[in-house]
């Protein structure tokens, strides 16, 4: 096994846990007794990592002192727009665009709540990044991969709907990226039994010169 292929298995085992731990998320949701309705909320958007929290649970205070303060949504019904804004002002206000007169709603927030929570998102944007990064410089690898298979780089199928209908996708991940069939659980190819054998060929060397056949 060359270094590459060890990159490799040990990107698709770190894929495979993530997946695994989404989906023990998303089982953890669906036994809060409500029925799995279709369209529901729990297809959510990228949380790297960690479990979504839910609703504050009525009688479990934060531990720790709120920070009791305004904030102040205003809606210019002229533009049908919102804003939020931290300025209190008496008498109301017109929009800056339009000039029409502004609705405001004066929402009392818990301040170290809402700062907390803005926190806890840049440290999952954080992760998200680092995950990002990580999957381009994975799927960057596989590309020159594909192209030593190939002996040259392959022209891509065009980028449209048809294509992406029969392309071999596994699964479509958190991030939204098509998982290939060809990287999707290589445990499936071996067999216990020993009846299957493994994939021919030596992995991470260069093609013979026998012509690249690759491009049906
Ligand atoms: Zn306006």
């Amino acid at each position: 096994m060359t270094d590459d292929d060890k990159v490799i298995s040990l990107e698709v085992r770190r894929r495979q846990k993530a997946q695994a731990e989404q989906e023990a998320q998303a089982e953890q949701e669906a036994g809060r007794g409500q029925p799995a309705r279709p369209g529901g909320d729990e297809a959510g958007e990228p949380s790297p990592g960690k479990p979504s929290p839910g609703k504050p649970l009525p009688g479990k205070p934060l531990p720790g002192k709120p920070l009791p303060g305004k904030l102040v949504w205003l809606h210019c019904p002229s533009c049908d727009t919102y804003q939020y804004t931290e300025l209190l002002v008496a008498g109301g206000r017109t929009h800056n665009v339009c000039g029409a007169q502004v609705e405001e709603a004066v929402l009392d927030i818990d301040v170290r709540a809402e700062y907390t929570l803005a926190a806890l998102n840049l440290e999952r944007l954080k992760a998200a990044a680092e995950m990002v990064e990580s999957q381009r410089a994975f799927f960057e690898e596989y590309q020159e991969r594909l192209g030593l298979i190939a002996g040259a780089r392959p022209e891509p199928y065009p980028f449209d709907e048809q294509t992406l209908q029969r392309l071999p996708v596994a699964q479509v991940d958190a991030l939204g990226l098509l998982i290939p069939e060809a990287l999707h659980d290589p445990a499936r190819h071996f067999n216990l039994s020993g009846d299957a054998p493994p994939e021919a060929g030596p992995p991470g060397e260069a093609p013979e010169d026998d012509p690249p056949s690759g491009t049906t």
